[in-house]
């Protein structure tokens, strides 16, 4: 078995910007002291003992503060204060609350509640009463990862114990000219992307500021910019790495008879349920193109869905194409198919009342609301931007290029 070469690094950059407008310059933030003697809330430490509690079965914000000695007059102040600023219905069994007791009486002045990891409320009762709220900040760390694929990408990245979101990532930005199914043993990859921290915990992953892949010996990359005209990830010569799945699966725009909906009344069944997909009230045989690049995945006579045409565009997106009267020709299972390709024509078959195309969108293999669906721009820099982007990408791609290299070094010195 050949060894798994990846290393990842986490080092800060030494140069004084910060690379995105959301990264943190580690250097500046080191600079700044902890102010003494506060806690994470920027209350004094020794004025109070600090106490972790969990919501218990059935316990309401009431009960939890009738737990505490406040009086029910003064709950009530603070639940009328609270509106807007805290839903007391989504106090959940479990769920972390810390209370602050004076360290001097032991009387319990203060809760906080954590509505998110980041966002709270206090509930204070020391001074009058008081409802607040706030937010924990987000520490980022710019973070790199390399690597060899000797499976999967998740597998490599997992095994090196990276955050997993930086697989999706990956795969979400190089997913039009890659096939993530199909990486291949060998491949290489080389990452930059924003580690997230609240209270020195790890909080998922920020941006992923550059990557670079490198595909059956075939090297593609990927920057992360964002102006006024622009934003996504673009190559070194600042094109779109990304492209855009049409908006309908149509050449001219159709009628939209139902819409994309968790719980509508089912016309054939007489019940509600969720309809995941919208449907199209075109004329029957009007031609049904794939909406982007891709392999079909299914292409037969599925129960309800009458003759459907499903399509995987990359390891992110597919779609599917139910009710059709026929398919046209060359639609078969594990086919390509290029963009606005004609895949079949509008029809009744399944289960329907009447002549509809139903089109679905997944995502991650979820359905989506097609018609809500952000997708990333196909666009690349402009002309008049093109320099700009060159020089904002030109200390990541220099950061990149050196990815690796002390690993060779290492292996030449072995
Ligand atoms: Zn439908």
């Amino acid at each position: 078995m050949v060894a798994v070469c990846l290393f990842q690094a986490c080092f800060v950059f030494k140069e004084k910007a910060p690379l995105t407008k959301n990264s943190v310059n580690i250097e500046e933030f080191e600079e700044i002291e902890e102010l003494p003697g506060l806690d994470d809330y920027g209350y004094v430490k020794n004025e109070s003992v600090v106490k972790e509690a969990k919501v218990k079965r059935n316990e309401s914000l009431y009960i939890i503060l009738r737990s505490l000695d406040v009086t029910p007059e003064d709950i009530y102040t603070i639940q009328q204060k609270a509106i807007g600023k805290f839903n007391p219905r989504r106090i959940n069994q479990n769920q972390k609350y810390y209370t602050y007791h004076d360290a001097e009486t032991g009387t319990p002045t203060r809760m906080i509640f954590h509505q998110t990891a980041t966002d709270y409320v206090i509930f204070d009762w020391s001074n009058g009463i008081e409802v607040e709220t706030g937010s924990k900040e987000i520490e980022t760390e710019i973070a790199t990862a390399y690597g060899t694929i000797e499976s999967s990408l998740y597998e490599t990245l997992v095994g090196q114990g990276v955050n997993m979101l930086v697989a999706n990532g990956l795969s979400e930005i190089f997913g039009w000219e890659i096939d993530f199914f199909r990486l291949y043993k060998g491949d290489k990859f080389k990452v930059i992307y924003e580690k997230r921290f609240v209270d020195g915990k790890p909080y998922g992953i920020g941006q992923i500021i550059a990557a670079e892949f490198e595909h059956r010996g075939q090297i593609y990359d990927a920057y992360f910019y964002e102006s006024e005209e622009a934003y996504g990830y673009y190559d070194n010569l600042g094109n779109s790495v990304q492209k855009a799945l049409l908006k309908a699966p149509f050449k001219y725009s159709q009628r939209i008879s139902s819409n994309f909906s968790y719980n509508r009344f089912h016309p054939v069944l007489k019940r509600r349920m969720p309809h995941y997909g919208v449907d199209y009230a075109a004329p029957m045989g009007t031609p049904v193109i794939s909406v982007g690049d891709g392999e079909i995945i299914t292409s037969r006579y599925n129960g309800a869905a009458g003759n459907m045409v499903k399509i995987r565009h990359n390891s992110t997106y597919s779609t599917a194409y139910l009710h059709l009267n026929g398919y046209a020709s060359g639609i078969k299972e594990g086919r390509r198919v290029k963009q606005g390709q004609v895949i079949g024509y509008v029809g009744k078959t399944g289960r329907v009342t009447g002549v509809h195309l139903h089109y679905n969108v997944y995502k991650n293999d979820r359905p989506v609301n097609p018609v809500k669906l952000v997708l990333p721009p196909s666009k690349g820099i402009s002309e008049a931007e093109l320099e700009t982007y060159k020089v904002s990408i030109e200390s990541k791609k220099s950061e990149l290029e050196k990815l690796g290299k002390e690993e060779s070094l290492a292996e030449v010195l072995n």
